[in-house]
């Protein structure tokens, strides 16, 4: 698409273009100067399909007509002969941009009325008059549509009364003249462009501000007479799935050009059961417009939309518009046209959004679903899912295990509600922004969710929550969570199913063919892992250990490590913990096949694994067999102010390296087992948080001799390589030392961003939407990769990092990892690789493709010029 627009204005430079150009093989004409329907009409008539005499107003012309410098429209009309029956439709440059509606039939006034009456019949005659007085009086003369209501019929008073309202309206007679209705309707198309609304329309379309109209003046078919006659339109592939099938519609003369109201009866355009089709009352027409189709497809390189009539058994080909399709289609449709060798590969990986992907891959609200919106929030997790209303991590499972499907409402999700949101088909939450752990969790698991919610009211005591307007839901009444759009609805709307097919599949293929930056997947479990794998991952970029912790029986180990009193006795728990932990590391070995595996020792403050509320505090100091003062006084004691910025990461590395230690083991046991079974691994080991070379020395020499160990334990020799997240600032700014005891840096852009900006990345949602609306960040940062602030840490990390290790393998594993921004950046600054959320993988494939392909692109014109 972008070659083509390219070839359009270099076409531009050395042509000079007519203001009204006759439509003809060999015109001078561009999409770029006359917009992209008189361009595709310049092709049908290239073609040689049977295209009425058409007329194109380029961009320049019409912005003089807007501007009041239309004199005369005789050279316009000169292609028509003396009494034409014209159409006039706009011709923006990107057809999706819009422009204002057709009018059509203009050149109908009393004397046209009389000879049509005398030819095609006073009621098809009066019909077309009709209409046309309608548009005019409407969209040109821009009087109230009350008076202009079509009749039931097209009768002769009907007429009268049309023609007397609009002489009444505006003093004057309907104008008779083809030349003064030609020039009104050019002059009230050419301003309407201008009008606010339509241009606030096309730039949320992306259209540039300065983005033209042409028009095109046709000759209309009118698809009336006394043979066989009509109107339809005909394509080739179905919009919703772009499987090959002819669709569209077709009124008959009878049906559709004498009746003023909607036909009851249709003729089908293909054989059909129910009813007459034109394949059957007029074989050869239809056979025509088969191969017009199958020609217009094969040289404009595109599904088209054709518009046709019939006049007395002669068909006229009026217009073709690209098929308006859903991202399903539009992946099929574009390997179908590579596959057709109709366009090259890239070209197909070109033309497919790659946010359409992410939309196939899971379950949707039906776009044509009504909507009944209770809240809306931060589209945090795309997908859309349904459920009964639970409040509690708890009622979650309790709902699961009845078979029941629930969605789970929290202020704020934290760890320990892990289990409940695996329970959960959706998970909405009142507090929290993009990288919040509800939005973390839930992208991880492909659960559709939305944060941030904070008009959202919970009332725990009573099992409410309290919409905004007032709406009280109980739990247990039905929700529907869009995590797509970031609307909560009520009730179950119908949905589309997520559909992964063998175009997907193909396409992506043809993707990775033109890659050239790596794509990992942040994956934390074996089902992440097989995801992961699923969509073709290269490996895992980032499991974060800790979510380990939450799963099973393992919680309460973890508690009485926590609560151990000296070393020993917490290496003694966590020996418990060991075997667990070796078997999580091994089943992700096994389904990464031998691709890179990068475990993330453990990162969160511990204060996250114990409970807050009186009912766990009881509970755990029954497990523990200590007095409940006891344990309240030794939580209270781990509390912290800022436990964000706390005792965390390497920082409990350091002050209680038990738990890496047994971490350490569970790995290299498990690279141990993988060797017995001949698969070789070589894990990564990344260290968080890290802001001082010495913090690095000192785990690494732990983990030296955790590995040296192991290997003499089990006679195995086997490498690893330790690596350091890059989170902190310092870090990023003293890359070159560190680098010197890292293979590799792995900048984790979430919590960068966190402490560049000195903002919480858990409560930032609460007045980010204020500070996007008005303009202190252009967008959420958590969101959107901060190329300014961000953006220039990391380079400066990735800059020193060489320095100290030429070799280091550069990446980012944050939430960002999966966004065309940070996956240019990233090329940009030569890094090696991208980890996401396993459900974004697909979709950072095609667009790293696509940034490669236009670097190409860009390549090939400098060279040109
Ligand atoms: C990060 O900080 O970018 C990161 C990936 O780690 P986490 O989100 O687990 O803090
Ligand atoms: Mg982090």
């Amino acid at each position: 698409m972008l070659r083509h627009d390219k070839g359009c204005a270099a076409v531009q430079k050395h042509t000079t273009f007519s203001p009204v150009t006759l439509i003809t093989p060999t015109a001078s004409m561009s999409a770029a100067v006359h917009g992209g329907r008189a361009k595709c009409l310049q092709r049908l008539v290239r073609l040689d399909l049977p295209v009425p005499t058409t007329v194109a107003l380029s961009f320049a012309a019409v912005a003089e007509i807007a501007r009041g410098g239309l004199s005369d429209v005789t050279e316009i009309l000169a292609p028509f002969g003396d009494a034409p029956l014209l159409s006039v439709r706009p011709s923006s440059q990107d057809p999706d941009w819009g422009g204002p509606g057709a009018i059509l039939n203009i050149g109908m006034n009393d004397a046209r009325h009389a000879a049509l009456s005398q030819t095609l019949g006073e009621a098809t005659a009066t019909a077309l008059y009709l209409r046309f007085v309608q548009a005019f009086a409407l969209h040109v003369a821009r009087l109230d549509p009350e008076a202009f209501d079509l009749p039931g019929e097209p009768t002769a008073v009907a007429l009268s009364r049309m023609l007397q309202a609009y002489e009444d309206e505006t003093d004057e007679p309907f104008p008779q003249d083809v030349d003064e209705q030609l020039a009104e309707v050019l002059r009230s198309m050419a301003r309407a462009w201008d009008g606010t609304t339509a241009r606030l329309l096309r730039q949320a379309k992306g259209a540039p501000e300065d983005a033209g109209l042409g028009l095109v003046v046709q000759e209309m078919a009118l698809g009336v007479g006394q043979g066989l006659c009509g109107s339809g339109v005909i394509q080739f592939v179905d919009a919703a799935t772009g499987a090959p099938q002819i669709t569209g519609r077709y009124l008959s003369q009878s049906q559709g050009r004498e009746a003023l109201s909607a036909p009851s009866g249709a003729i089908y355009l293909t054989r059909d059961p129910r009813g007459p089709s034109l394949e059957d009352d007029a074989p050869e027409v239809f056979e025509a417009l088969c191969t017009y189709g199958a020609l217009v497809r094969s040289r404009l390189r595109e599904e088209m939309q054709i518009e046709f009539t019939i006049e007395n058994g002669h068909l006229r080909i009026i217009d073709a518009v690209r098929v308006h399709r859903a991202n399903r289609a539009a992946v099929r449709i574009a390997v179908a046209l590579a596959e057709d060798g109709i366009i090259p590969r890239d070209e197909a990986v070109m033309r497919v959004d790659p946010g359409a992907l992410s939309e196939m891959l899971h379950r949707q609200v039906d776009p044509d679903a009504a909507r009944d919106r209770i809240v809306s929030g931060i589209a945090a997790s795309p997908g859309a899912a349904t459920g009964r209303i639970v409040l509690t991590a708890d009622e979650a499972q309790a709902s699961a295990a009845r078979g029941e499907p629930c969605v789970l409402v929290r202020r704020e999700t934290t760890p320990e509600d892990i289990r409940g949101m695996h329970a959960a088909k959706a998970v909405l939450t009142v507090r929290g922004g993009i990288t919040s752990h509800a939005a973390v969790i839930g992208r991880g698991l492909g659960l559709p969710c939305v944060v941030g919610a904070s008009d959202l009211e919970i009332d725990r005591k009573h099992g409410l929550i309290i919409t905004p307007g007032g709406r009280k839901l109980r739990a247990g009444d039905i929700i529907t969570v869009d995590g797509t759009s970031g609307e909560v609805l009520a009730g179950e709307p119908a949905m589309r199913e997520a559909a992964l097919d063998g175009a997907f599949q193909t396409l992506l293929a043809w993707a990775d063919t033109f890659r050239d930056i790596g794509i990992r997947a942040n994956a934390d479990t074996p089902k992440d892992a097989q995801t992961a794998r699923n969509f073709a991952a290269q490996g895992i970029g980032l499991c974060r250990t800790e979510h380990m912790f939450f799963e099973g029986d393992r919680l309460g180990v973890m508690r009485e490590m926590i609560f151990a009193n000296s070393p020993e006795d917490r290496r003694a728990v966590l020996t418990r913990l060991l075997p667990m932990q070796r078997a999580d590391f091994a089943a992700l070995f096994e389904i990464m096949e031998g691709q890179p595996v990068c475990i993330r020792l453990f990162d969160p403050p511990l204060h996250e694994f114990l409970p807050s509320d009186r009912a766990g505090l009881r509970d755990l100091a029954a497990q523990l067999a200590l007095p409940l003062a006891e344990v309240t006084a030794r939580v209270e004691a781990l509390s912290e102010y800022n436990p964000m910025l706390g005792l965390r990461g390497v920082r409990l590395g350091i002050t209680v390296p038990e738990i890496y230690d047994m971490q350490a083991r569970a790995i290299f046991e498990a690279t141990v087992a993988a060797h017995g079974r001949n698969r070789m691994v070589v894990p990564e080991v990344m260290i968080p948080l890290v802001s001082a070379k010495r913090e690095v020395e000192l785990v690494k020499g732990r983990i030296d001799a955790v590995a040296a160990a192991v290997q003499s334990e089990s006679g195995v020799a086997f490498t690893y390589r330790l690596g350091v997240m890059v989170e902190t600032p310092r870090a990023a700014l003293r890359a070159a030392e560190i680098a010197q005891h890292a293979a590799f840096l792995s900048f984790g852009t979430n919590d960068l961003t966190q402490m560049t900006y000195g903002l919480s990345r858990d409560d930032a949602g609460r007045f980010m939407s204020t500070y996007v609306k008005q303009g202190v960040f252009p967008e959420d940062p958590f969101h959107s990769l901060d190329i300014e602030g961000v953006g220039e840490l990391l380079s400066i990390g990735a800059a020193r990092g060489r320095a100290g290790r030429p070799k280091v393998v550069l990446s980012i594993c944050g939430e960002h990892g999966g966004s065309r921004s940070a996956i240019a950046f990233c090329r940009e600054h030569g890094f090696d690789y991208v980890s996401c959320s396993p459900f974004r993988v697909p979709a950072a494939r095609l667009t790293a493709a696509q940034l490669a392909l236009l670097d190409r692109e860009e390549l090939q014109v400098e060279s040109e010029v």
